[in-house]
Protein backbone atom coordinates (compact mmCIF):
# COMPACT_ATOMS: atom_id res chain seq x y z
CA UNK A 1 0.00 0.00 0.00
CA UNK A 2 1.55 3.27 -0.90
CA UNK A 3 1.91 5.91 2.29
CA UNK A 4 -0.10 8.51 0.45
CA UNK A 5 -2.80 6.43 -0.12
CA UNK A 6 -3.15 5.43 3.41
CA UNK A 7 -2.70 8.78 4.59
CA UNK A 8 -5.75 10.48 2.56
CA UNK A 9 -7.80 7.39 3.48
CA UNK A 10 -6.81 8.68 7.27
CA UNK A 11 -7.40 11.99 6.87
CA UNK A 12 -10.81 11.12 5.58
CA UNK A 13 -11.73 8.52 8.22
CA UNK A 14 -10.48 11.01 10.59
CA UNK A 15 -13.12 13.39 9.51
CA UNK A 16 -15.76 10.68 9.44
CA UNK A 17 -14.76 9.43 12.95
CA UNK A 18 -15.11 13.09 14.57
CA UNK A 19 -18.48 12.82 13.37
CA UNK A 20 -19.26 10.25 15.93
CA UNK A 21 -17.02 11.27 18.96
CA UNK A 22 -17.62 13.83 21.09
CA UNK A 23 -14.16 15.36 21.66
CA UNK A 24 -12.11 13.12 20.10
CA UNK A 25 -11.68 11.00 23.13
CA UNK A 26 -10.78 6.92 22.97
CA UNK A 27 -14.11 5.31 21.79
CA UNK A 28 -13.96 1.45 21.56
CA UNK A 29 -16.99 1.14 20.10
CA UNK A 30 -16.08 -1.46 17.01
CA UNK A 31 -12.92 -3.93 18.18
CA UNK A 32 -10.69 -5.63 15.78
CA UNK A 33 -7.73 -7.79 16.22
CA UNK A 34 -5.35 -6.91 13.65
CA UNK A 35 -2.72 -9.39 12.17
CA UNK A 36 0.21 -7.58 11.52
CA UNK A 37 3.37 -9.87 12.39
CA UNK A 38 5.84 -7.06 11.10
CA UNK A 39 4.06 -4.44 12.88
CA UNK A 40 3.77 -2.79 9.66
CA UNK A 41 0.83 -0.97 10.32
CA UNK A 42 1.25 -0.38 14.10
CA UNK A 43 2.66 3.09 13.71
CA UNK A 44 0.12 4.44 11.62
CA UNK A 45 -2.36 3.59 13.81
CA UNK A 46 -0.64 4.62 16.99
CA UNK A 47 -0.65 7.96 15.47
CA UNK A 48 -4.42 8.25 15.19
CA UNK A 49 -5.91 9.69 18.59
CA UNK A 50 -9.22 8.35 18.04
CA UNK A 51 -7.87 4.73 17.02
CA UNK A 52 -6.57 2.45 20.71
CA UNK A 53 -4.05 -0.45 20.33
CA UNK A 54 -4.08 -2.89 23.25
CA UNK A 55 -2.27 -5.96 23.62
CA UNK A 56 0.63 -5.64 21.18
CA UNK A 57 2.56 -9.25 20.23
CA UNK A 58 4.12 -10.51 17.41
CA UNK A 59 1.30 -11.50 15.62
CA UNK A 60 -0.52 -8.67 15.54
CA UNK A 61 -2.86 -6.28 18.27
CA UNK A 62 -6.12 -5.42 19.06
CA UNK A 63 -7.46 -2.69 17.60
CA UNK A 64 -10.45 -0.42 18.82
CA UNK A 65 -12.32 2.79 17.52
CA UNK A 66 -15.45 4.41 17.17
CA UNK A 67 -18.21 3.06 14.59
CA UNK A 68 -16.81 2.97 10.72
CA UNK A 69 -13.80 1.31 12.30
CA UNK A 70 -14.43 -2.04 10.68
CA UNK A 71 -15.22 -0.50 7.57
CA UNK A 72 -12.62 2.01 6.85
CA UNK A 73 -9.74 -1.04 7.79
CA UNK A 74 -11.75 -2.67 4.87
CA UNK A 75 -10.35 -0.36 2.81
CA UNK A 76 -7.32 0.03 3.69
CA UNK A 77 -6.69 -3.19 3.35
CA UNK A 78 -6.02 -4.27 7.01
CA UNK A 79 -6.18 -8.53 7.63
CA UNK A 80 -8.32 -8.63 10.73
CA UNK A 81 -10.67 -10.60 12.30
CA UNK A 82 -14.14 -8.74 14.15
CA UNK A 83 -13.16 -9.32 18.25
CA UNK A 84 -17.15 -8.40 19.15
CA UNK A 85 -17.71 -11.78 17.07
CA UNK A 86 -15.17 -13.81 18.76
CA UNK A 87 -16.03 -12.20 22.13
CA UNK A 88 -19.64 -13.49 21.43
CA UNK A 89 -18.54 -16.91 20.36
CA UNK A 90 -16.60 -16.90 23.67
CA UNK A 91 -19.91 -16.53 25.49
CA UNK A 92 -20.50 -19.86 26.92
CA UNK A 93 -17.86 -18.30 29.77
CA UNK A 94 -20.15 -15.48 30.71
CA UNK A 95 -22.09 -17.88 32.75
CA UNK A 96 -21.52 -18.03 36.34
CA UNK A 97 -19.96 -14.64 36.77
CA UNK A 98 -22.32 -12.43 39.23
CA UNK A 99 -23.26 -9.27 38.01
CA UNK A 100 -22.69 -6.20 39.16
CA UNK A 101 -25.44 -6.03 41.52
CA UNK A 102 -24.45 -9.25 42.76
CA UNK A 103 -21.17 -8.15 43.69
CA UNK A 104 -22.62 -4.96 45.52
CA UNK A 105 -24.42 -7.50 47.64
CA UNK A 106 -21.57 -9.39 48.29
CA UNK A 107 -19.21 -6.42 49.23
CA UNK A 108 -22.24 -5.08 51.31
CA UNK A 109 -22.29 -8.46 52.69
CA UNK A 110 -18.73 -8.62 53.76
CA UNK A 111 -18.65 -5.30 55.32
CA UNK A 112 -21.86 -6.66 57.71
CA UNK A 113 -19.92 -9.34 58.39
CA UNK A 114 -16.33 -7.87 59.44
CA UNK A 115 -17.05 -4.24 60.23
CA UNK A 116 -14.23 -4.36 62.48
CA UNK A 117 -11.94 -3.83 59.57
CA UNK A 118 -13.88 -3.49 56.61
CA UNK A 119 -16.07 -0.06 55.23
CA UNK A 120 -17.47 0.31 52.34
CA UNK A 121 -17.46 3.36 50.62
CA UNK A 122 -19.01 5.42 47.39
CA UNK A 123 -16.81 7.11 45.23
CA UNK A 124 -19.01 8.24 42.43
CA UNK A 125 -21.56 6.61 39.98
CA UNK A 126 -21.20 5.24 36.73
CA UNK A 127 -22.94 6.47 33.48
CA UNK A 128 -25.96 4.46 34.36
CA UNK A 129 -25.77 5.23 37.91
CA UNK A 130 -24.28 2.10 39.27
CA UNK A 131 -22.04 2.85 42.39
CA UNK A 132 -18.59 3.09 42.05
CA UNK A 133 -17.16 1.14 44.96
CA UNK A 134 -13.94 1.11 47.40
CA UNK A 135 -13.85 -1.17 50.05
CA UNK A 136 -11.15 0.05 52.47
CA UNK A 137 -9.42 -2.63 54.87
CA UNK A 138 -7.54 -1.19 57.80
CA UNK A 139 -8.64 -1.40 61.99
CA UNK A 140 -11.04 0.82 62.56
CA UNK A 141 -11.73 1.41 59.33
CA UNK A 142 -14.15 4.88 59.32
CA UNK A 143 -11.14 6.83 61.06
CA UNK A 144 -8.44 8.02 59.01
CA UNK A 145 -5.40 6.85 60.97
CA UNK A 146 -1.78 8.18 60.17
CA UNK A 147 -1.16 4.86 57.95
CA UNK A 148 0.17 4.81 54.24
CA UNK A 149 -2.88 3.91 51.83
CA UNK A 150 -1.99 1.43 49.64
CA UNK A 151 -4.63 0.72 46.60
CA UNK A 152 -5.49 -1.56 43.98
CA UNK A 153 -8.16 -0.99 41.10
CA UNK A 154 -9.37 -3.49 38.59
CA UNK A 155 -12.27 -4.29 36.09
CA UNK A 156 -11.78 -0.50 34.22
CA UNK A 157 -11.62 -2.38 31.35
CA UNK A 158 -15.19 -4.21 31.45
CA UNK A 159 -14.20 -7.37 29.60
CA UNK A 160 -10.93 -7.87 31.71
CA UNK A 161 -13.33 -9.92 34.99
CA UNK A 162 -10.70 -11.47 36.41
CA UNK A 163 -9.39 -8.37 38.88
CA UNK A 164 -12.79 -8.07 39.98
CA UNK A 165 -13.14 -11.70 41.19
CA UNK A 166 -9.54 -11.80 42.60
CA UNK A 167 -10.05 -8.19 44.48
CA UNK A 168 -13.57 -9.19 46.14
CA UNK A 169 -11.39 -13.03 47.26
CA UNK A 170 -9.03 -10.95 48.31
CA UNK A 171 -11.11 -8.81 50.58
CA UNK A 172 -12.84 -11.50 51.57
CA UNK A 173 -9.76 -13.84 52.54
CA UNK A 174 -8.12 -10.52 54.65
CA UNK A 175 -11.10 -10.51 56.34
CA UNK A 176 -11.24 -13.76 57.26
CA UNK A 177 -7.22 -13.89 57.94
CA UNK A 178 -7.47 -11.65 60.33
CA UNK A 179 -10.32 -12.47 62.31
CA UNK A 180 -8.61 -15.74 62.69
CA UNK A 181 -5.78 -13.66 64.44
CA UNK A 182 -3.21 -14.70 61.61
CA UNK A 183 -0.32 -12.36 63.05
CA UNK A 184 0.74 -11.72 59.43
CA UNK A 185 -2.30 -10.47 58.16
CA UNK A 186 -3.13 -8.35 61.76
CA UNK A 187 0.26 -6.64 61.40
CA UNK A 188 -0.32 -5.79 57.72
CA UNK A 189 -4.37 -4.85 58.24
CA UNK A 190 -3.32 -2.99 61.81
CA UNK A 191 -0.44 -1.03 59.96
CA UNK A 192 -2.56 -0.11 56.45
CA UNK A 193 -4.97 1.73 55.26
CA UNK A 194 -5.83 -0.77 52.17
CA UNK A 195 -8.14 0.17 49.32
CA UNK A 196 -9.85 -2.36 47.24
CA UNK A 197 -11.92 -1.19 44.02
CA UNK A 198 -13.26 -4.46 42.14
CA UNK A 199 -14.91 -2.31 39.48
CA UNK A 200 -13.97 0.40 38.07
CA UNK A 201 -16.59 -0.02 34.92
CA UNK A 202 -19.61 -1.34 36.18
CA UNK A 203 -21.66 -0.77 33.13
CA UNK A 204 -18.21 -2.24 30.87
CA UNK A 205 -18.92 -5.66 32.70
CA UNK A 206 -22.45 -6.01 32.62
CA UNK A 207 -22.21 -5.16 29.18
CA UNK A 208 -19.35 -7.61 28.56
CA UNK A 209 -17.35 -4.60 26.66
CA UNK A 210 -13.95 -3.23 26.82
CA UNK A 211 -15.57 0.76 27.25
CA UNK A 212 -17.98 2.21 29.79
CA UNK A 213 -21.53 3.07 28.87
CA UNK A 214 -20.05 5.42 26.53
CA UNK A 215 -17.44 3.60 25.25
CA UNK A 216 -14.91 5.80 26.18
CA UNK A 217 -11.95 3.61 27.43
CA UNK A 218 -10.93 4.28 30.93
CA UNK A 219 -7.70 3.53 30.38
CA UNK A 220 -7.07 5.82 27.66
CA UNK A 221 -9.08 9.29 29.64
CA UNK A 222 -6.74 10.42 32.12
CA UNK A 223 -4.58 13.26 31.75
CA UNK A 224 -1.03 12.76 30.38
CA UNK A 225 1.76 14.77 30.54
CA UNK A 226 3.31 13.85 27.28
CA UNK A 227 0.27 14.92 25.38
CA UNK A 228 -1.91 18.19 25.10
CA UNK A 229 -3.70 16.69 27.61
CA UNK A 230 -1.84 17.73 30.08
CA UNK A 231 -3.47 19.37 32.81
CA UNK A 232 -4.95 17.65 35.78
CA UNK A 233 -8.18 18.74 35.11
CA UNK A 234 -11.67 17.11 34.80
CA UNK A 235 -12.80 18.58 31.44
CA UNK A 236 -14.43 16.07 29.10
CA UNK A 237 -13.88 12.92 31.10
CA UNK A 238 -15.82 9.86 32.05
CA UNK A 239 -17.39 10.22 35.30
CA UNK A 240 -15.82 6.89 36.38
CA UNK A 241 -12.64 8.22 35.46
CA UNK A 242 -13.59 11.60 37.25
CA UNK A 243 -14.72 9.54 40.28
CA UNK A 244 -11.15 8.06 40.62
CA UNK A 245 -9.63 10.90 39.87
CA UNK A 246 -11.65 13.22 42.62
CA UNK A 247 -10.84 10.39 45.27
CA UNK A 248 -7.03 10.03 44.53
CA UNK A 249 -6.63 13.48 45.02
CA UNK A 250 -8.85 13.40 48.81
CA UNK A 251 -6.02 10.90 49.88
CA UNK A 252 -2.67 10.22 50.20
CA UNK A 253 -1.71 6.98 48.04
CA UNK A 254 1.84 6.12 47.31
CA UNK A 255 1.51 3.01 46.49
CA UNK A 256 -0.89 0.91 43.94
CA UNK A 257 -1.56 -1.84 41.11
CA UNK A 258 -4.60 -1.68 38.12
CA UNK A 259 -5.48 -5.02 37.25
CA UNK A 260 -6.10 -5.91 33.57
CA UNK A 261 -6.43 -9.03 31.46
CA UNK A 262 -5.52 -10.52 27.97
CA UNK A 263 -1.81 -10.88 28.41
CA UNK A 264 0.42 -12.34 31.78
CA UNK A 265 2.63 -9.81 33.01
CA UNK A 266 3.53 -6.92 35.38
CA UNK A 267 3.83 -3.46 33.61
CA UNK A 268 5.74 -0.61 34.97
CA UNK A 269 5.76 2.72 34.22
CA UNK A 270 6.52 4.60 31.90
CA UNK A 271 4.03 3.84 29.38
CA UNK A 272 3.70 7.29 27.81
CA UNK A 273 7.31 8.06 27.35
CA UNK A 274 10.52 6.11 26.50
CA UNK A 275 12.67 8.25 29.86
CA UNK A 276 13.49 6.21 32.66
CA UNK A 277 11.04 6.50 35.28
CA UNK A 278 12.09 8.19 38.93
CA UNK A 279 12.68 5.09 41.56
CA UNK A 280 13.24 2.81 38.10
CA UNK A 281 15.13 0.12 40.20
CA UNK A 282 12.22 0.38 43.26
CA UNK A 283 9.57 -0.08 40.49
CA UNK A 284 11.62 -3.11 38.70
CA UNK A 285 12.04 -4.65 42.19
CA UNK A 286 8.13 -4.46 43.40
CA UNK A 287 7.45 -6.02 39.84
CA UNK A 288 9.66 -8.42 39.97
CA UNK A 289 8.77 -9.55 43.18
CA UNK A 290 5.15 -9.33 42.58
CA UNK A 291 5.99 -12.03 39.30
CA UNK A 292 8.27 -14.10 40.56
CA UNK A 293 4.99 -15.72 43.16
CA UNK A 294 2.64 -16.40 40.11
CA UNK A 295 3.57 -19.64 38.73
CA UNK A 296 3.46 -18.83 34.55
CA UNK A 297 4.30 -15.23 34.86
CA UNK A 298 7.89 -15.27 35.78
CA UNK A 299 8.77 -18.44 33.68
CA UNK A 300 7.07 -16.27 30.95
CA UNK A 301 8.35 -17.38 27.64
CA UNK A 302 7.32 -13.71 26.12
CA UNK A 303 8.16 -11.48 28.94
CA UNK A 304 11.48 -12.08 30.81
CA UNK A 305 11.01 -12.65 34.44
CA UNK A 306 7.45 -12.31 33.52
CA UNK A 307 7.61 -7.83 33.74
CA UNK A 308 8.30 -5.46 31.17
CA UNK A 309 8.37 -1.69 30.60
CA UNK A 310 5.26 -0.34 29.50
CA UNK A 311 6.39 1.92 26.92
CA UNK A 312 8.61 -1.14 25.38
CA UNK A 313 5.88 -3.20 25.12
CA UNK A 314 3.53 -0.81 23.27
CA UNK A 315 2.73 2.79 24.01
CA UNK A 316 -0.56 4.35 25.09
CA UNK A 317 -1.51 7.78 25.99
CA UNK A 318 -3.60 8.81 28.98
CA UNK A 319 -3.34 5.94 30.91
CA UNK A 320 -4.31 5.56 34.75
CA UNK A 321 -0.76 4.63 35.72
CA UNK A 322 1.68 7.27 34.51
CA UNK A 323 -0.99 9.87 35.47
CA UNK A 324 -1.05 8.28 39.50
CA UNK A 325 2.68 8.26 39.10
CA UNK A 326 3.34 11.61 37.90
CA UNK A 327 0.73 14.02 39.59
CA UNK A 328 0.43 12.12 42.72
CA UNK A 329 3.92 9.79 42.91
CA UNK A 330 1.80 7.23 43.87
CA UNK A 331 3.61 4.57 42.54
CA UNK A 332 1.74 2.03 39.89
CA UNK A 333 1.90 -1.06 37.99
CA UNK A 334 -0.47 -2.41 35.69
CA UNK A 335 -0.45 -6.13 36.42
CA UNK A 336 -2.27 -8.11 32.98
CA UNK A 337 -3.47 -11.19 34.99
CA UNK A 338 -4.76 -13.75 32.50
CA UNK A 339 -4.30 -14.36 28.70
CA UNK A 340 -8.19 -15.08 27.93
CA UNK A 341 -9.79 -11.96 29.17
CA UNK A 342 -13.14 -13.38 30.05
CA UNK A 343 -12.13 -17.43 31.36
CA UNK A 344 -14.72 -19.84 32.30
CA UNK A 345 -16.10 -19.00 35.70
CA UNK A 346 -15.15 -22.64 37.52
CA UNK A 347 -11.22 -21.01 36.44
CA UNK A 348 -11.12 -18.22 39.04
CA UNK A 349 -9.85 -20.14 42.03
CA UNK A 350 -6.83 -21.24 40.35
CA UNK A 351 -5.99 -17.52 39.47
CA UNK A 352 -6.72 -16.68 42.63
CA UNK A 353 -4.45 -19.42 44.20
CA UNK A 354 -1.73 -18.74 41.74
CA UNK A 355 -1.83 -14.82 42.68
CA UNK A 356 -2.62 -14.57 46.55
CA UNK A 357 0.75 -14.94 47.61
CA UNK A 358 1.80 -11.90 45.53
CA UNK A 359 -1.46 -9.60 45.83
CA UNK A 360 -0.86 -9.89 49.87
CA UNK A 361 3.08 -9.04 49.43
CA UNK A 362 2.55 -6.11 47.52
CA UNK A 363 0.47 -4.63 49.85
CA UNK A 364 3.11 -5.31 52.62
CA UNK A 365 5.80 -3.20 50.22
CA UNK A 366 4.12 -0.42 51.20
CA UNK A 367 6.33 -0.56 54.64
CA UNK A 368 9.47 -0.10 52.98
CA UNK A 369 8.97 3.74 53.03
CA UNK A 370 9.05 6.39 55.34
CA UNK A 371 7.16 9.20 55.85
CA UNK A 372 6.37 12.68 58.53
CA UNK A 373 3.23 14.00 60.49
CA UNK A 374 3.35 17.52 61.33
CA UNK A 375 0.23 19.70 62.69
CA UNK A 376 -2.47 19.11 60.19
CA UNK A 377 -3.02 22.47 59.39
CA UNK A 378 0.25 22.80 57.55
CA UNK A 379 1.01 21.97 53.65
CA UNK A 380 4.45 22.70 51.90
CA UNK A 381 7.03 21.12 49.87
CA UNK A 382 9.54 17.96 51.29
CA UNK A 383 12.90 17.23 49.25
CA UNK A 384 13.73 13.79 49.82
CA UNK A 385 18.03 12.97 49.73
CA UNK A 386 19.20 9.55 49.91
CA UNK A 387 22.86 9.84 52.11
CA UNK A 388 25.41 7.47 50.92
CA UNK A 389 26.77 5.75 54.18
CA UNK A 390 30.09 5.63 52.65
CA UNK A 391 30.71 9.34 51.24
CA UNK A 392 28.39 10.79 53.64
CA UNK A 393 27.23 12.66 50.64
CA UNK A 394 23.38 13.32 48.96
CA UNK A 395 21.39 12.07 45.83
CA UNK A 396 18.53 13.86 45.04
CA UNK A 397 15.17 11.71 45.12
CA UNK A 398 13.21 13.87 44.22
CA UNK A 399 10.41 17.12 45.16
CA UNK A 400 7.34 16.59 46.50
CA UNK A 401 4.09 18.29 48.03
CA UNK A 402 2.48 17.02 50.85
CA UNK A 403 -0.78 18.54 52.27
CA UNK A 404 -2.69 18.03 55.77
CA UNK A 405 -0.28 17.44 58.02
CA UNK A 406 0.72 14.44 56.31
CA UNK A 407 2.93 12.75 54.26
CA UNK A 408 4.54 9.39 53.15
CA UNK A 409 7.07 7.77 50.60
CA UNK A 410 7.92 4.50 48.89
CA UNK A 411 11.75 4.51 48.75
CA UNK A 412 15.01 1.60 48.42
CA UNK A 413 16.45 0.52 51.43
CA UNK A 414 18.32 3.36 52.54
CA UNK A 415 19.23 6.49 54.88
CA UNK A 416 17.32 9.67 53.90
CA UNK A 417 17.34 13.17 54.49
CA UNK A 418 13.27 14.62 54.69
CA UNK A 419 13.94 18.82 54.20
CA UNK A 420 10.56 20.05 54.82
CA UNK A 421 9.42 23.79 53.60
CA UNK A 422 6.02 24.82 54.93
CA UNK A 423 3.46 27.11 53.28
CA UNK A 424 3.69 28.97 56.71
CA UNK A 425 7.59 29.61 56.03
CA UNK A 426 8.75 26.79 58.60
CA UNK A 427 12.03 25.04 57.71
CA UNK A 428 13.08 21.81 59.80
CA UNK A 429 14.29 18.46 58.30
CA UNK A 430 15.22 15.13 60.11
CA UNK A 431 17.01 11.68 59.25
CA UNK A 432 15.36 8.94 58.79
CA UNK A 433 16.49 4.62 57.46
CA UNK A 434 14.78 2.72 55.23
CA UNK A 435 15.07 -1.14 55.49
CA UNK A 436 14.54 -3.23 53.10
CA UNK A 437 11.64 -5.89 53.23
CA UNK A 438 10.66 -5.09 56.74
CA UNK A 439 9.43 -8.27 58.02
CA UNK A 440 8.15 -5.82 61.49
CA UNK A 441 5.70 -3.28 59.26
CA UNK A 442 5.00 -0.10 61.20
CA UNK A 443 3.93 3.29 59.79
CA UNK A 444 7.93 4.48 59.62
CA UNK A 445 6.58 7.64 60.60
CA UNK A 446 8.72 10.80 61.65
CA UNK A 447 6.11 12.89 64.19
CA UNK A 448 7.37 16.77 64.53
ZN1 LIG B 1 -7.14 -3.67 30.05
Amino acid sequence: MRPCFIKSFTFISLLIFNLFTAHGKSIVFESLYVFDSDHNHLKMLQNQSDLTIDQVSKYGYELYGPKGLTKWAKQINLNFIDLGQLENSNSKNFSGYPTTAEIESQLKRLQDKYPEILHLISIGKSVDGKELYFMKISDNPEIDEVEPEVKYIANMHGNEIVGRELMVKLIEDLAISYTNADQRIRQLVDNTEIYIMPTMNPDGSDKKRRGNSRWVDLNRDFPDFTTTDNQNNYNNRAPETVAVMKFQDSRNFCLSANFHGGAVVVNYPWDTTGDTPPLHDLIVDLSKEYASQVPGMYNSTRFAGGITNGYDWYHINGGMQDWSYNWYDDLQVTIELSDNKWPSYSEIPKFYTSNKASLIRYLERIHQGAGFTISKSLSGEVTINKISSQSNSKTLVGRYHFRNGEYYKVLEAGLYEFAISTTSGNDLSFNTTVKKDTTSIRGNYTRL
